[in-house]
Protein backbone atom coordinates (compact mmCIF):
# COMPACT_ATOMS: atom_id res chain seq x y z
CA UNK A 1 0.00 0.00 0.00
CA UNK A 2 1.56 3.52 -0.61
CA UNK A 3 1.39 6.27 1.28
CA UNK A 4 -2.40 7.89 1.66
CA UNK A 5 -1.83 10.07 4.72
CA UNK A 6 0.80 13.44 4.71
CA UNK A 7 2.08 11.99 8.17
CA UNK A 8 5.64 10.91 7.69
CA UNK A 9 7.29 8.70 10.67
CA UNK A 10 10.61 8.41 11.00
CA UNK A 11 11.04 5.22 13.13
CA UNK A 12 14.51 4.96 14.92
CA UNK A 13 15.54 1.30 15.34
CA UNK A 14 15.11 -1.70 13.25
CA UNK A 15 14.81 -4.57 15.34
CA UNK A 16 11.13 -6.04 16.20
CA UNK A 17 9.32 -2.92 17.80
CA UNK A 18 10.85 -1.00 14.87
CA UNK A 19 9.90 -3.34 11.59
CA UNK A 20 6.48 -4.54 13.29
CA UNK A 21 5.49 -0.54 13.14
CA UNK A 22 6.53 -0.69 9.95
CA UNK A 23 4.14 -3.09 8.75
CA UNK A 24 1.61 -1.40 10.78
CA UNK A 25 1.86 1.83 9.27
CA UNK A 26 2.15 0.10 5.72
CA UNK A 27 -0.92 -1.07 6.10
CA UNK A 28 -2.20 1.89 7.37
CA UNK A 29 -0.78 3.82 4.27
CA UNK A 30 1.32 5.94 6.73
CA UNK A 31 4.61 6.53 5.23
CA UNK A 32 7.92 5.38 7.41
CA UNK A 33 11.61 5.36 7.32
CA UNK A 34 13.79 3.05 9.73
CA UNK A 35 17.29 4.01 10.60
CA UNK A 36 18.85 1.25 12.44
CA UNK A 37 22.17 1.79 13.73
CA UNK A 38 23.54 -1.78 12.91
CA UNK A 39 25.23 -2.48 9.10
CA UNK A 40 22.54 -5.49 8.97
CA UNK A 41 18.79 -6.08 10.00
CA UNK A 42 19.10 -9.19 10.99
CA UNK A 43 22.54 -10.53 12.41
CA UNK A 44 22.58 -13.85 14.24
CA UNK A 45 23.03 -12.72 18.09
CA UNK A 46 22.68 -15.95 19.49
CA UNK A 47 19.37 -15.30 21.12
CA UNK A 48 15.92 -16.60 20.77
CA UNK A 49 12.03 -15.64 21.00
CA UNK A 50 9.19 -17.48 21.88
CA UNK A 51 5.94 -16.30 20.14
CA UNK A 52 2.79 -16.18 22.10
CA UNK A 53 -0.92 -15.90 20.86
CA UNK A 54 -0.78 -11.65 21.83
CA UNK A 55 2.30 -11.52 19.28
CA UNK A 56 1.21 -14.28 17.16
CA UNK A 57 -2.47 -13.13 15.99
CA UNK A 58 -0.87 -9.55 14.92
CA UNK A 59 1.86 -11.72 12.36
CA UNK A 60 -0.78 -13.55 11.20
CA UNK A 61 -2.65 -10.45 10.85
CA UNK A 62 0.43 -8.71 8.62
CA UNK A 63 0.64 -12.31 6.88
CA UNK A 64 3.93 -13.10 8.74
CA UNK A 65 3.16 -16.35 11.04
CA UNK A 66 3.09 -18.67 8.54
CA UNK A 67 6.30 -18.10 7.09
CA UNK A 68 7.53 -17.60 10.71
CA UNK A 69 6.38 -20.87 12.05
CA UNK A 70 7.32 -22.94 9.08
CA UNK A 71 9.31 -25.66 9.91
CA UNK A 72 9.73 -24.50 13.06
CA UNK A 73 8.77 -27.30 16.34
CA UNK A 74 5.61 -26.01 18.07
CA UNK A 75 6.13 -26.49 21.77
CA UNK A 76 4.06 -29.03 23.59
CA UNK A 77 4.88 -30.01 27.25
CA UNK A 78 6.22 -28.38 29.86
CA UNK A 79 8.49 -30.12 33.14
CA UNK A 80 9.42 -28.11 36.15
CA UNK A 81 12.09 -29.26 38.13
CA UNK A 82 13.54 -27.99 41.86
CA UNK A 83 17.24 -27.49 41.68
CA UNK A 84 18.25 -30.96 42.92
CA UNK A 85 16.51 -32.21 39.84
CA UNK A 86 13.29 -33.14 41.51
CA UNK A 87 10.68 -33.61 39.14
CA UNK A 88 7.86 -30.63 40.84
CA UNK A 89 5.58 -30.96 38.14
CA UNK A 90 4.69 -31.46 34.16
CA UNK A 91 1.87 -30.44 31.75
CA UNK A 92 0.91 -30.12 28.28
CA UNK A 93 0.64 -26.41 28.99
CA UNK A 94 1.51 -25.38 25.29
CA UNK A 95 -1.22 -27.96 23.90
CA UNK A 96 -3.83 -26.73 25.77
CA UNK A 97 -2.85 -22.75 25.28
CA UNK A 98 -3.10 -23.45 21.10
CA UNK A 99 -6.50 -25.15 21.77
CA UNK A 100 -7.73 -22.02 23.99
CA UNK A 101 -6.27 -19.05 21.57
CA UNK A 102 -5.68 -20.62 17.96
CA UNK A 103 -2.09 -20.37 18.11
CA UNK A 104 0.75 -22.56 18.94
CA UNK A 105 3.68 -21.38 21.08
CA UNK A 106 6.71 -21.89 19.39
CA UNK A 107 10.19 -20.79 19.96
CA UNK A 108 12.78 -19.74 17.27
CA UNK A 109 15.86 -17.56 16.28
CA UNK A 110 15.46 -13.93 17.06
CA UNK A 111 17.46 -13.83 13.33
CA UNK A 112 14.46 -15.26 11.73
CA UNK A 113 11.63 -13.45 13.40
CA UNK A 114 13.94 -10.47 12.03
CA UNK A 115 14.28 -11.84 8.42
CA UNK A 116 10.55 -12.96 8.37
CA UNK A 117 9.97 -9.16 9.15
CA UNK A 118 12.37 -7.31 7.11
CA UNK A 119 11.92 -9.69 4.21
CA UNK A 120 7.90 -9.16 4.27
CA UNK A 121 8.19 -5.66 3.79
CA UNK A 122 8.69 -6.67 0.11
CA UNK A 123 9.33 -3.65 -2.27
CA UNK A 124 9.54 -1.45 1.03
CA UNK A 125 12.84 -2.86 1.80
CA UNK A 126 14.67 0.42 0.82
CA UNK A 127 12.54 2.27 3.51
CA UNK A 128 14.87 0.28 6.04
CA UNK A 129 18.39 2.33 6.26
CA UNK A 130 21.25 0.82 7.87
CA UNK A 131 24.73 2.09 9.47
CA UNK A 132 21.97 4.78 10.68
CA UNK A 133 23.18 5.72 14.26
CA UNK A 134 20.78 8.40 15.41
CA UNK A 135 22.90 11.10 17.58
CA UNK A 136 20.15 14.17 17.87
CA UNK A 137 16.31 14.84 17.31
CA UNK A 138 15.59 18.69 16.51
CA UNK A 139 11.86 19.76 17.48
CA UNK A 140 10.82 21.71 14.31
CA UNK A 141 7.87 23.72 14.45
CA UNK A 142 5.84 20.74 12.76
CA UNK A 143 7.97 18.01 13.04
CA UNK A 144 11.06 16.65 13.91
CA UNK A 145 14.88 16.47 12.02
CA UNK A 146 16.41 13.40 13.18
CA UNK A 147 20.39 13.14 13.17
CA UNK A 148 22.59 10.41 11.99
CA UNK A 149 26.09 9.79 12.79
CA UNK A 150 27.29 9.97 9.47
CA UNK A 151 26.27 13.49 9.06
CA UNK A 152 23.02 12.60 7.06
CA UNK A 153 19.03 13.74 8.93
CA UNK A 154 15.99 12.88 8.39
CA UNK A 155 12.45 14.99 8.60
CA UNK A 156 9.63 13.51 9.65
CA UNK A 157 6.13 14.59 11.43
CA UNK A 158 6.62 12.35 14.31
CA UNK A 159 9.49 9.89 15.42
CA UNK A 160 8.75 7.34 16.82
CA UNK A 161 12.20 5.10 19.16
CA UNK A 162 12.15 1.93 18.60
CA UNK A 163 16.02 2.20 19.94
CA UNK A 164 15.80 -0.53 23.00
CA UNK A 165 17.04 -0.45 26.38
CA UNK A 166 19.74 2.56 25.99
CA UNK A 167 17.02 4.73 23.61
CA UNK A 168 18.34 7.53 22.02
CA UNK A 169 14.98 8.69 21.54
CA UNK A 170 13.92 8.68 25.25
CA UNK A 171 17.08 10.94 26.06
CA UNK A 172 16.00 13.11 23.53
CA UNK A 173 12.51 13.48 24.57
CA UNK A 174 13.68 14.08 28.10
CA UNK A 175 15.67 16.74 26.92
CA UNK A 176 12.11 18.20 25.41
CA UNK A 177 10.76 17.52 29.06
CA UNK A 178 13.32 19.29 30.77
CA UNK A 179 12.82 22.63 28.21
CA UNK A 180 9.38 22.11 29.48
CA UNK A 181 10.15 22.41 32.86
CA UNK A 182 9.31 18.98 33.92
CA UNK A 183 12.75 18.33 35.32
CA UNK A 184 10.92 16.37 38.13
CA UNK A 185 9.90 14.29 36.05
CA UNK A 186 12.65 13.69 34.13
CA UNK A 187 14.91 13.38 37.45
CA UNK A 188 12.18 9.61 37.96
CA UNK A 189 12.20 8.49 34.59
CA UNK A 190 16.13 8.84 35.28
CA UNK A 191 16.26 6.64 38.36
CA UNK A 192 13.58 4.20 37.02
CA UNK A 193 15.90 1.37 35.20
CA UNK A 194 17.25 -1.26 37.78
CA UNK A 195 18.71 -4.77 37.35
CA UNK A 196 18.82 -7.78 39.72
CA UNK A 197 19.54 -10.28 37.73
CA UNK A 198 21.80 -11.34 34.94
CA UNK A 199 21.23 -14.20 32.60
CA UNK A 200 23.55 -16.58 30.42
CA UNK A 201 22.05 -17.77 27.26
CA UNK A 202 22.53 -19.66 23.75
CA UNK A 203 22.04 -21.99 21.58
CA UNK A 204 23.45 -25.69 21.67
CA UNK A 205 23.25 -28.72 19.34
CA UNK A 206 20.95 -31.59 19.89
CA UNK A 207 21.81 -32.68 23.71
CA UNK A 208 20.85 -36.40 24.70
CA UNK A 209 17.81 -36.52 26.74
CA UNK A 210 15.91 -33.35 26.17
CA UNK A 211 13.47 -33.83 23.25
CA UNK A 212 11.59 -31.39 20.67
CA UNK A 213 8.72 -29.78 21.75
CA UNK A 214 9.55 -30.03 25.59
CA UNK A 215 10.19 -26.79 27.88
CA UNK A 216 12.22 -27.40 30.82
CA UNK A 217 12.21 -24.88 33.74
CA UNK A 218 14.50 -25.21 37.06
CA UNK A 219 13.42 -23.53 40.05
CA UNK A 220 16.51 -23.28 42.88
CA UNK A 221 17.86 -20.61 45.09
CA UNK A 222 19.16 -17.78 43.60
CA UNK A 223 19.01 -18.95 40.01
CA UNK A 224 16.93 -20.49 37.44
CA UNK A 225 17.36 -22.86 34.10
CA UNK A 226 15.32 -22.68 31.50
CA UNK A 227 15.80 -24.82 28.39
CA UNK A 228 13.69 -24.82 25.10
CA UNK A 229 14.07 -27.73 22.73
CA UNK A 230 13.13 -26.92 18.56
CA UNK A 231 13.36 -28.83 15.63
CA UNK A 232 16.19 -31.43 15.54
CA UNK A 233 16.86 -31.12 18.95
CA UNK A 234 18.44 -27.39 19.24
CA UNK A 235 18.21 -26.05 21.95
CA UNK A 236 17.60 -22.79 23.56
CA UNK A 237 18.86 -22.52 26.89
CA UNK A 238 18.70 -19.57 29.74
CA UNK A 239 20.68 -19.88 32.92
CA UNK A 240 18.70 -16.47 35.08
CA UNK A 241 20.68 -15.62 38.59
CA UNK A 242 20.09 -12.98 41.11
CA UNK A 243 23.49 -10.69 41.38
CA UNK A 244 24.76 -10.02 44.18
CA UNK A 245 22.61 -6.53 44.60
CA UNK A 246 20.34 -4.16 41.92
CA UNK A 247 21.98 -1.74 40.14
CA UNK A 248 21.19 1.14 39.66
CA UNK A 249 20.99 2.26 36.09
CA UNK A 250 24.64 3.95 35.77
CA UNK A 251 26.39 1.09 37.50
CA UNK A 252 24.66 -2.20 35.62
CA UNK A 253 27.30 -4.73 34.71
CA UNK A 254 28.45 -5.60 31.29
CA UNK A 255 30.12 -9.01 31.38
CA UNK A 256 33.08 -10.62 29.23
CA UNK A 257 33.80 -14.05 28.34
CA UNK A 258 36.18 -14.68 31.02
CA UNK A 259 33.00 -12.95 33.15
CA UNK A 260 31.13 -15.81 31.46
CA UNK A 261 33.20 -19.16 32.05
CA UNK A 262 33.91 -18.06 35.41
CA UNK A 263 30.06 -17.35 35.93
CA UNK A 264 28.98 -20.29 34.66
CA UNK A 265 31.79 -22.59 36.35
CA UNK A 266 29.87 -23.06 39.51
CA UNK A 267 26.56 -24.15 37.76
CA UNK A 268 27.85 -26.76 35.24
CA UNK A 269 27.16 -29.72 37.47
CA UNK A 270 23.50 -28.43 38.32
CA UNK A 271 20.52 -30.77 37.13
CA UNK A 272 18.24 -28.74 34.03
CA UNK A 273 16.16 -31.86 34.11
CA UNK A 274 16.73 -35.15 36.39
CA UNK A 275 19.21 -36.54 34.10
CA UNK A 276 20.95 -33.18 31.98
CA UNK A 277 23.10 -31.31 34.13
CA UNK A 278 23.96 -28.21 32.56
CA UNK A 279 27.45 -29.08 31.45
CA UNK A 280 25.80 -30.82 28.96
CA UNK A 281 23.84 -28.53 27.04
CA UNK A 282 27.06 -25.92 27.85
CA UNK A 283 29.44 -27.83 25.94
CA UNK A 284 26.96 -28.02 22.77
CA UNK A 285 26.38 -24.15 22.38
CA UNK A 286 27.05 -22.77 19.24
CA UNK A 287 26.35 -19.47 20.72
CA UNK A 288 26.39 -17.99 24.12
CA UNK A 289 26.43 -14.82 25.51
CA UNK A 290 26.04 -13.14 28.85
CA UNK A 291 23.92 -10.10 29.97
CA UNK A 292 22.60 -8.07 32.89
CA UNK A 293 18.71 -8.01 32.88
CA UNK A 294 17.61 -4.72 32.63
CA UNK A 295 14.14 -3.83 34.60
CA UNK A 296 12.45 -0.22 33.39
CA UNK A 297 8.76 0.69 33.39
CA UNK A 298 9.04 4.34 32.29
CA UNK A 299 5.65 6.65 33.00
CA UNK A 300 6.45 9.13 29.69
CA UNK A 301 5.93 7.10 26.62
CA UNK A 302 5.49 10.51 24.42
CA UNK A 303 6.49 14.14 24.27
CA UNK A 304 5.83 16.06 22.05
CA UNK A 305 6.81 14.53 18.80
CA UNK A 306 9.01 12.37 20.14
CA UNK A 307 7.41 8.64 21.10
CA UNK A 308 8.87 5.52 22.12
CA UNK A 309 7.86 1.87 22.30
CA UNK A 310 9.10 -1.37 22.97
CA UNK A 311 12.03 -2.24 25.29
CA UNK A 312 12.85 1.42 24.89
CA UNK A 313 9.89 2.17 27.74
CA UNK A 314 8.77 -1.47 28.92
CA UNK A 315 12.40 -3.46 29.42
CA UNK A 316 11.33 -6.35 31.09
CA UNK A 317 12.91 -9.79 31.90
CA UNK A 318 12.69 -12.40 29.49
CA UNK A 319 11.67 -15.51 31.82
CA UNK A 320 7.55 -14.64 30.41
CA UNK A 321 8.83 -14.52 26.76
CA UNK A 322 6.82 -11.16 26.90
CA UNK A 323 9.15 -8.77 25.95
CA UNK A 324 9.05 -9.15 22.17
CA UNK A 325 5.46 -9.99 22.17
CA UNK A 326 4.24 -6.71 24.12
CA UNK A 327 6.68 -4.76 21.32
CA UNK A 328 4.83 -5.93 18.59
CA UNK A 329 1.14 -5.67 20.69
CA UNK A 330 2.50 -1.80 21.41
CA UNK A 331 3.63 -1.19 17.61
CA UNK A 332 0.04 -2.53 16.54
CA UNK A 333 -1.44 -0.01 18.66
CA UNK A 334 0.10 3.34 18.14
CA UNK A 335 -0.66 2.57 14.28
CA UNK A 336 -3.81 2.27 15.16
CA UNK A 337 -4.02 5.47 17.16
CA UNK A 338 -1.95 7.10 14.24
CA UNK A 339 -4.49 6.14 11.82
CA UNK A 340 -7.44 7.92 13.64
CA UNK A 341 -5.32 10.99 14.03
CA UNK A 342 -4.59 10.99 10.20
CA UNK A 343 -7.80 10.38 8.78
CA UNK A 344 -8.60 13.59 9.20
CA UNK A 345 -6.77 15.82 6.13
CA UNK A 346 -5.66 18.47 8.50
CA UNK A 347 -4.49 18.23 12.39
CA UNK A 348 -2.22 20.50 14.70
CA UNK A 349 0.33 19.36 17.21
CA UNK A 350 -2.28 19.77 20.12
CA UNK A 351 -4.38 16.56 18.09
CA UNK A 352 -1.21 14.95 17.53
CA UNK A 353 -0.36 15.08 21.50
CA UNK A 354 -4.32 13.95 22.21
CA UNK A 355 -3.70 11.19 19.89
CA UNK A 356 -0.76 10.11 21.39
CA UNK A 357 -1.84 10.60 25.07
CA UNK A 358 -4.90 8.26 24.43
CA UNK A 359 -2.93 5.87 22.73
CA UNK A 360 -0.64 5.79 26.22
CA UNK A 361 -3.74 5.58 28.51
CA UNK A 362 -4.97 2.85 26.31
CA UNK A 363 -2.17 0.60 26.21
CA UNK A 364 0.49 1.37 29.21
CA UNK A 365 -2.04 -0.32 32.08
CA UNK A 366 -2.13 -4.10 30.49
CA UNK A 367 2.01 -3.35 29.27
CA UNK A 368 2.04 -2.33 33.05
CA UNK A 369 0.55 -5.73 34.10
CA UNK A 370 2.53 -7.83 31.95
CA UNK A 371 5.85 -6.19 33.38
CA UNK A 372 4.78 -6.47 36.75
CA UNK A 373 3.93 -10.43 35.93
CA UNK A 374 7.16 -10.75 34.05
CA UNK A 375 9.66 -9.59 37.37
CA UNK A 376 7.26 -11.40 39.63
CA UNK A 377 8.07 -14.33 37.73
CA UNK A 378 12.01 -14.23 37.59
CA UNK A 379 12.00 -14.08 41.50
CA UNK A 380 9.44 -16.65 42.02
CA UNK A 381 11.59 -18.73 39.61
CA UNK A 382 15.05 -17.79 41.35
CA UNK A 383 13.01 -18.51 45.09
CA UNK A 384 13.72 -15.00 45.79
CA UNK A 385 11.01 -14.29 47.92
CA UNK A 386 8.54 -15.76 50.06
CA UNK A 387 6.00 -16.64 47.48
CA UNK A 388 8.86 -18.36 44.95
CA UNK A 389 9.79 -20.43 47.93
CA UNK A 390 6.31 -21.32 48.61
CA UNK A 391 5.47 -21.85 44.87
CA UNK A 392 7.56 -24.82 44.03
CA UNK A 393 5.33 -26.71 46.73
CA UNK A 394 2.07 -25.49 45.18
CA UNK A 395 3.05 -25.54 41.30
CA UNK A 396 1.79 -29.26 40.72
CA UNK A 397 -1.69 -28.08 42.57
CA UNK A 398 -2.23 -24.63 40.33
CA UNK A 399 -1.27 -25.34 37.28
CA UNK A 400 -4.97 -24.73 35.72
CA UNK A 401 -4.90 -21.50 37.53
CA UNK A 402 -1.55 -20.61 36.37
CA UNK A 403 -2.72 -21.40 32.76
CA UNK A 404 -5.93 -19.35 33.21
CA UNK A 405 -3.82 -16.41 34.26
CA UNK A 406 -2.04 -16.57 31.32
CA UNK A 407 -4.80 -17.05 28.76
CA UNK A 408 -6.31 -13.75 30.55
CA UNK A 409 -3.28 -11.79 29.43
CA UNK A 410 -3.79 -13.18 26.36
CA UNK A 411 -7.67 -13.05 25.04
CA UNK A 412 -7.35 -8.84 26.31
CA UNK A 413 -4.44 -8.28 23.73
CA UNK A 414 -4.44 -5.67 20.80
CA UNK A 415 -4.76 -6.01 17.22
CA UNK A 416 -4.23 -3.92 14.35
CA UNK A 417 -7.46 -2.50 13.79
CA UNK A 418 -7.41 -1.97 9.70
CA UNK A 419 -7.37 -5.68 9.25
CA UNK A 420 -9.75 -8.45 9.99
CA UNK A 421 -9.01 -11.24 12.68
CA UNK A 422 -6.93 -14.01 11.07
CA UNK A 423 -9.12 -17.44 10.89
CA UNK A 424 -7.02 -18.75 13.24
CA UNK A 425 -7.51 -16.33 16.13
CA UNK A 426 -11.39 -16.97 16.29
CA UNK A 427 -10.90 -20.93 16.68
CA UNK A 428 -9.78 -21.00 19.88
CA UNK A 429 -11.79 -22.16 22.28
CA UNK A 430 -11.75 -19.18 24.59
CA UNK A 431 -12.33 -16.13 22.28
CA UNK A 432 -9.85 -12.61 22.32
CA UNK A 433 -11.50 -9.72 23.60
CA UNK A 434 -10.97 -5.80 22.25
CA UNK A 435 -8.70 -4.27 24.66
CA UNK A 436 -10.77 -1.34 25.36
CA UNK A 437 -13.72 -4.03 26.15
CA UNK A 438 -11.16 -4.46 29.03
CA UNK A 439 -10.47 -0.74 29.69
CA UNK A 440 -6.58 -1.63 28.99
CA UNK A 441 -6.26 -4.56 32.06
CA UNK A 442 -6.19 -8.45 31.62
CA UNK A 443 -8.42 -10.12 32.13
CA UNK A 444 -7.29 -10.84 35.80
CA UNK A 445 -5.88 -8.67 38.34
CA UNK A 446 -2.54 -9.50 39.52
CA UNK A 447 -2.65 -9.47 43.18
CA UNK A 448 -5.99 -11.40 43.54
CA UNK A 449 -4.80 -14.07 41.24
CA UNK A 450 -1.71 -14.26 43.76
CA UNK A 451 -4.29 -14.33 46.61
CA UNK A 452 -5.86 -16.61 45.04
CA UNK A 453 -3.33 -19.32 44.38
CA UNK A 454 -1.65 -18.66 47.04
CA UNK A 455 -5.04 -19.96 49.44
CA UNK A 456 -5.79 -22.32 47.19
CA UNK A 457 -2.06 -24.26 47.61
CA UNK A 458 -2.23 -23.60 51.38
CA UNK A 459 -5.18 -25.52 51.19
CA UNK A 460 -4.01 -28.28 48.91
CA UNK A 461 -0.62 -28.82 50.78
CA UNK A 462 -2.27 -28.29 54.48
CA UNK A 463 -1.66 -32.14 54.71
CA UNK A 464 1.87 -31.68 54.03
CA UNK A 465 3.03 -28.40 56.25
CA UNK A 466 5.44 -30.09 58.09
CA UNK A 467 7.42 -30.77 55.11
CA UNK A 468 6.94 -27.51 53.39
CA UNK A 469 8.44 -25.48 56.51
CA UNK A 470 10.97 -27.94 56.94
CA UNK A 471 12.17 -27.31 53.48
CA UNK A 472 11.49 -23.64 53.76
CA UNK A 473 14.42 -23.46 56.42
CA UNK A 474 16.95 -25.95 55.79
C1 LIG B 1 18.04 -13.38 26.74
C2 LIG B 1 16.75 -12.78 26.25
C3 LIG B 1 15.72 -13.61 25.83
C4 LIG B 1 14.50 -13.07 25.38
N1 LIG B 1 13.47 -13.90 25.02
C5 LIG B 1 12.28 -13.37 24.64
C6 LIG B 1 11.17 -14.21 24.24
O1 LIG B 1 11.26 -15.42 24.25
N2 LIG B 1 10.01 -13.62 23.88
C7 LIG B 1 9.86 -12.27 23.88
O2 LIG B 1 8.76 -11.79 23.57
N3 LIG B 1 10.88 -11.45 24.24
C8 LIG B 1 12.07 -11.96 24.60
N4 LIG B 1 13.10 -11.14 24.95
C9 LIG B 1 12.91 -9.69 24.91
C10 LIG B 1 13.05 -9.17 23.50
O3 LIG B 1 14.28 -9.55 22.93
C11 LIG B 1 12.93 -7.66 23.51
O4 LIG B 1 11.84 -7.29 24.30
C12 LIG B 1 12.73 -7.14 22.11
O5 LIG B 1 13.86 -7.41 21.33
C13 LIG B 1 12.45 -5.64 22.12
O6 LIG B 1 12.43 -5.18 20.82
P1 LIG B 1 12.76 -3.68 20.49
O7 LIG B 1 12.60 -3.57 19.01
O8 LIG B 1 11.96 -2.79 21.37
O9 LIG B 1 14.27 -3.43 20.91
P2 LIG B 1 15.60 -4.14 20.39
O10 LIG B 1 15.33 -5.51 19.94
O11 LIG B 1 16.61 -3.93 21.44
O12 LIG B 1 16.01 -3.29 19.12
C14 LIG B 1 16.49 -1.98 19.16
C15 LIG B 1 17.08 -1.66 17.80
O13 LIG B 1 17.42 -0.29 17.75
C16 LIG B 1 18.72 -0.16 17.19
N5 LIG B 1 19.28 1.08 17.75
C17 LIG B 1 19.66 1.32 19.02
N6 LIG B 1 20.10 2.60 19.15
C18 LIG B 1 19.97 3.16 17.92
C19 LIG B 1 20.26 4.47 17.42
N7 LIG B 1 20.77 5.42 18.20
N8 LIG B 1 20.01 4.73 16.11
C20 LIG B 1 19.48 3.76 15.30
N9 LIG B 1 19.20 2.50 15.73
C21 LIG B 1 19.45 2.21 17.03
C22 LIG B 1 19.44 -1.43 17.63
O14 LIG B 1 20.54 -1.70 16.81
C23 LIG B 1 18.35 -2.47 17.49
O15 LIG B 1 18.27 -3.00 16.20
C24 LIG B 1 14.33 -11.66 25.38
C25 LIG B 1 15.37 -10.83 25.79
C26 LIG B 1 16.58 -11.37 26.23
C27 LIG B 1 17.69 -10.46 26.69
Amino acid sequence: MEPTSNLKVVIVGGSIAGLTLAHCLLRNGIDFVILESRGEVYPQEGAALGMLPNGSRILDQLGIFDDLIEGVQPLRKCWFWSGTGELIAEDDGPVEFEMRHGYCSAFMDRQLVLEKLYSKLGDHRGRVLVNKKTVDIENLPDGVRVHCADGSVYEGGLVVGADGVRSTVRQSMWKSMEEHNLQAEVENEKTTMTSEYNCVFGIATATPGLNPGDVHRTYAEGYSFLAIIGSEGRVWWFLFTKMDRKYSHSEIPRFSQKDMDEHVASYLSMPVTGSVPFSEIYERAIFRNMLALEESLYKHWFHDRKVCIGDSVHKMTPNMGQGANSAIENAAMLANYLAKLTKSSSYESEDIRRCLQDWQTTVQPRIGEIWHSACDLTRIEAKATLKGKIFIYLLPYMQTMLLNKQSAVMVTAAKLDCLPPPARSLRGSIPFKDLKQSEGKTDNGRKGMVLGALLVGFVAVGWNWRRLLYRLYN
